[in-house]
């Protein structure tokens, strides 16, 4: 199991299959783009799914999410889900996407064993997607979302970020038509991960924002208790049911001491939250001698496992976003892996 020192497990596993992307959406990259990792420090196909194997089979791991930068330019991305849906005990597997191209390989995502979809769009509006990515894309990602939904890599969820003076008068909107057309829309805040350190927290739109304006429009009702263990998302059932709306409040109601995720970066680097400080190295252990002998590089599966327990282990209490000693973690979101 991976366990840490609050008595946290970790079930959800979320890989970075590239820090590459073709947009710069404002809130996570620059519009030069970034110093992209070197293809050697990237993992292999071999080396994600061997992670993978020892994560599931050794440490406990029930969920994968893949996502990236922008996981559907990774070449191997289905021939990874179809090696990893051949593990037992077979995970779930979802992936977190912006979309584009999608339409061509929704289906051979479901093929090769993708259970579902996250799908990321911030707009109905196709000039306010260009000015929030920098990229004319709207109209692919409506096509990619499409071909998910029917290639059945359900439910489809949809994640928006809402930025101030460009698309916050839209929750309304995107909630109207994430219903017409069968999607599970989920309200992200802006979190202080952009490569060029523009967060601020007055500036934010806040869940009380989001849900404010979506009461103007639409009666929603807390779904269950109020309790959302480990699920990021607390969620709101729309007039009635049956369609859903959820709301990550990661910045004004964050959900640290119920956190189930380890994450692995395109490089091998096992970071134990978003907001982390530290990483822990696997690529090196991986790429050494299986069992050499002088007990120094011992690359065999036991000895990566025990790696990433230790790295569980010294995961913090929370994000620290309400220290004022909060430092923003030096990789950007697109290179953790959102
Ligand atoms: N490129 C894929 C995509 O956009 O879905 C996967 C990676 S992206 C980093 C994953 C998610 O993180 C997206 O839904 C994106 O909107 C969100 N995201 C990126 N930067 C963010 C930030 N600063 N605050 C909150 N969410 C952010
Ligand atoms: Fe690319 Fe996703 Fe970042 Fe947008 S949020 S720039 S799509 S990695």
């Amino acid at each position: 199991m991976l366990i840490d020192t609050y008595g946290r497990v970790a079930t959800d596993l979320r890989v970075s299959l590239t820090d590459r992307c073709n947009l710069r959406c404002t809130y996570c990259m620059p519009e030069e783009g970034l110093q992209w990792l070197a293809k050697p420090d990237l993992l292999t196909d071999d080396e994600i799914v061997r992670l993978v194997r020892i994560a599931v089979t050794q440490l406990g791991i029930t969920e994968v999410r893949f996502t990236g930068g922008e996981p559907l330019l990774r070449p191997g991305l289905v021939g990874i889900v179809e090696r990893c849906a051949q593990l037992e005990p077979r995970p779930k597997m979802s992936l977190t996407t912006n979309g584009i191209g999608l339409k061509r390989t929704a289906q051979a995502l479901k093929a090769a064993g993708l259970d579902r979809v996250n799908v990321s769009l911030d707009t109905l509006r196709p000039d306010v997607f260009k000015t929030l990515t920098r990229r004319d894309r709207h109209k692919d990602v409506l096509e990619g979302l499409e071909a998910a939904r029917d290639a059945g890599l359900t439910p489809v969820k949809v994640n928006t970020v809402l930025m101030p003076g460009l698309n916050d008068d839209e929750a309304p909107d995107l909630l109207a038509w994430a219903v017409e057309n069968d999607y599970e829309l989920r309200f992200i805040e802006q979190m202080p991960l952009d490569a060029q350190h523009g967060w601020k927290r007055d500036g934010m739109i806040t869940a009380g924002d989001i849900l404010h304006s979506l009461r103007t429009r639409f009666e929603l009702t807390e779904e269950g208790t109020g309790e959302r263990g480990s699920a990021p998302a607390e969620r709101w059932i729309v007039d009635g049911g049956p369609h859903r709306v959820g709301v990550i409040a990661s910045v004004t109601r964050p959900f640290c001491s119920a956190c189930d995720r380890t994450r692995l970066t395109a490089d091998g680097q096992v970071r134990t939250c978003l907001f982390a400080t530290e990483e822990t190295d696997l690529r090196g252990a991986l790429r050494a001698a299986p069992e050499d002998g002088t007990g120094t590089a011992d690359g065999s599966d036991e000895a990566i496992a025990r790696i990433w327990k230790r790295a569980m282990w010294g995961k913090k209490a929370g994000s620290g976003l309400d220290d004022p000693s909060f430092l923003q973690p030096d990789r950007p979101m697109s290179a953790i892996g959102g």
